[in-house]
Order: C-alpha cells, then structure tokens, then sequence
C-alpha cells in the first residue's frame, strides 16, 4: 500500500477551511474521529467545522468538543474529510451540494472509496486507532481533549479491547492515551456500562420477543416499543451486544423499525467463519466482519422474512463448503 502520509499532510497544510464529517446515527467512533482529527486541526490554526448530520446523542454530549459539532455545513471548504464512513449514502444530506469529499479516513471492510484520496484500512480496529497512528506524521498534536476522543472510538469499537479485531498496536495507543491523561475507566463508564432507565426497559420490550431459529437469534424494537419505553434513540440501545452473549448463537440480528415503512438492521457474526458485512452488503448495506447493518424499506414483517432467509442462505454455504473441505 503506497503510504498516503505526505499527500494527506500537503493537504491539511494547504487548506484554511476544512469540513470534517461522518456516518449518520454516528456512534462513539464516528463522534471520537470527527472531534479529535477537528479539535487538532482547530489547534494547528485551522477554520473547521464538524458536522453530524444527526447531531451527538446525549450519552456523547461530555466529549471534549461535542458543543462545535453542527448538523449543517456553513460556506465552502477547501478541504472536505469524512471519517468513520463507508459510502456517500451514509453522510446523510451533510454533503449535499458539496463535491465529493477530498479525504476519506475510514476501517470497513466495505468501503467503497468514495474519496479523492482513500486512507481505509479494514485491519484498524477503530478510525480512532487509524488516526492515533497516521495524527502526528500529518503534524497534528495529540492534546489531551484529542486524547479523550480517540480513546472513545477505540473503546467502543472494540466495546472495551474485547472483539476480535482488538490488536496489539491499538492497545499501546491505548496505554499513550493513558500517560496523556486520558480517562479509560470514565470512558467505559459512560460508554459501555451506563445506561438510562429508559434503554433497559427498551431492552425488556426487545428480549421479551427474543426468537431463536437453530444457531441464529433475533429480535425487533418497533416504534411502539419506543413509545412504551419511553426511549428517545432511533437505535437499539446496543440491545445487539447482549443478543451477542448468546452462546447458542453463531448470528445475532436486531431489526429497529426507524418509521412505518423503514427498518434499520444490526447484525453481529459470532463465529470466526461467519462474515455478517457480506449479508449486510446483499441489502445495500454494510460494515465489518463481525459486525455490520443496513437500511431497508418495506414492512417489518416482510424484511424479517427476508433478513432470516438471506442470513441461514450464508450460514449454510459456510457449513457446505466445510463439508466440502472435510
Ligand atoms: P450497527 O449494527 O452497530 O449499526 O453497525 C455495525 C457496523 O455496520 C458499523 O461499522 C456500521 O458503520 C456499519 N453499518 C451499519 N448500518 C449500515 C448501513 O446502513 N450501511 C453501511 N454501509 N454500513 C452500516
Ligand atoms: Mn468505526
């Protein structure tokens, strides 16, 4: 792989304004890249302005940086860089207008390289960690609010160092993030262990309907669910990391309806063999090895359907061509 360093560092050296933005219903990477790679360049000088087109959820609203962070872009930019984010589609309407973006920084295996200039290695356990890594040859300074938001990212990508995708150099960026006073044990706090009264009944109106077809399980959360729970997310409350303790399970699946005729699918692959971004994929969607989703339009019932057909459809070429292996 040609080494995109010094183009990338030309690049930030030569813009005054820069655009940083990531995935819609961003997640604690996607809101730790934007704010560490946004809050350094603002330190380097920079005019930057961070955009999520849904904004920071409240569990995220403490992150050093999170009251910069707008839902609309203002002006022109003569640099744009989206982080965290696998295809145009899921910016949302943020670059609507805009040309494509410069740079794309990004980890998933399914990135479609949608960038003038692609850094996308799918063997970073976080964007966080790929930042971590290529900040200071680009000139930029790891202070410490950088510092908190990059140990973020790591940390719930790698929900606390424990995926599979949890690598040695990630865990010493980890320990540099320490010495500069990040806080590791608030941050698994805040973002791994707490959560509102709200989210757990959420989850009680998920497990209640918890099915289980051979070795997948899943469940759904309708907006009736939501209203009943009272919970204000669109998401589901990372209901799919506890589906994920399932040891019967090789596939774990959570379908959120998002509106009457949109559903968001989670899916997480719970054996080394399973690649739940390739089902993803086959519905337009994406994400890693072990974890990936998608959006669907039709009703919940019907998606369902489907969703089961195409992830037993996997599990059994998997479990053929083992035979075929011996
Ligand atoms: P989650 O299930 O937690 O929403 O997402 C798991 C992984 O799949 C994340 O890396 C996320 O970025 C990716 N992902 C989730 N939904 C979509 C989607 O609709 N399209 C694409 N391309 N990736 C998605
Ligand atoms: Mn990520």
């Amino acid at each position: 792989m040609t080494d995109l360093a010094p183009l990338i560092r030309k690049h930030l050296q030569q813009a005054q304004r820069i655009l940083i933005t990531s995935h819609i219903r961003p997640d604690g990477d996607a809101i730790g890249s934007t704010l560490a790679l946004g809050l350094a360049l603002t330190e380097a000088g920079k005019e930057v302005q961070m955009v999520l087109e849904d904004g920071v959820p409240a569990a995220f609203r403490s992150l050093p940086g999170s009251h910069f962070i707008q839902t609309r872009p203002n002006g022109f930019f003569d640099c744009i860089i989206v982080v965290d984010c696998s295809d145009s589609q899921r910016v949302g309407k943020v670059l609507d207008g805009y040309r494509p973006p410069d740079v794309v920084i990004d980890h998933h295996l399914t990135s479609n390289h949608f960038g003038k200039i692609n850094l996308i290695d799918p063997s970073a356990a976080a964007t966080a960690s790929l930042l971590a890594r290529e900040m200071p040859r680009w000139g930029l300074k790891i202070t410490l609010p950088v510092a908190e938001n990059l140990l973020t990212g790591m940390v719930t990508d790698t929900l606390g160092f424990r995926t599979s995708s949890t690598t040695p150099e990630i865990l010493r960026q980890a320990a540099d993030l320490l010495e500069l006073g990040a806080d590791l044990s608030g941050i698994y706090l805040r973002n791994l262990v707490q959560r509102t009264f709200a989210a757990v009944r959420y989850w009680g109106q998920g497990l209640a309907k918890l099915q289980r077809s051979e070795t997948i399980v899943w469940t759904t959360l309708t907006l009736a669910d939501r209203e009943i729970a009272e919970y204000n997310g669109n998401d589901d409350a990372d209901l799919i990391n506890l589906l994920s303790a399932i040891q019967e399970a090789e596939v774990a699946i959570v379908l959120v309806e998002q509106a009457p005729q949109k559903t968001k699918i989670s899916w997480r692959g719970l054996k080394p063999a399973v690649n739940v971004a390739e089902i993803a994929r086959s519905f337009g969607g994406g994400g890693h090895k072990s974890a990936a989703g998608a959006e669907m339009q039709g009703s919940l019932e019907d998606i369902q359907q489907k969703v089961l057909a195409a992830t037993r459809l996997h599990l059994q070429q998997i479990h053929d061509s083992r035979v075929k292996r011996g």
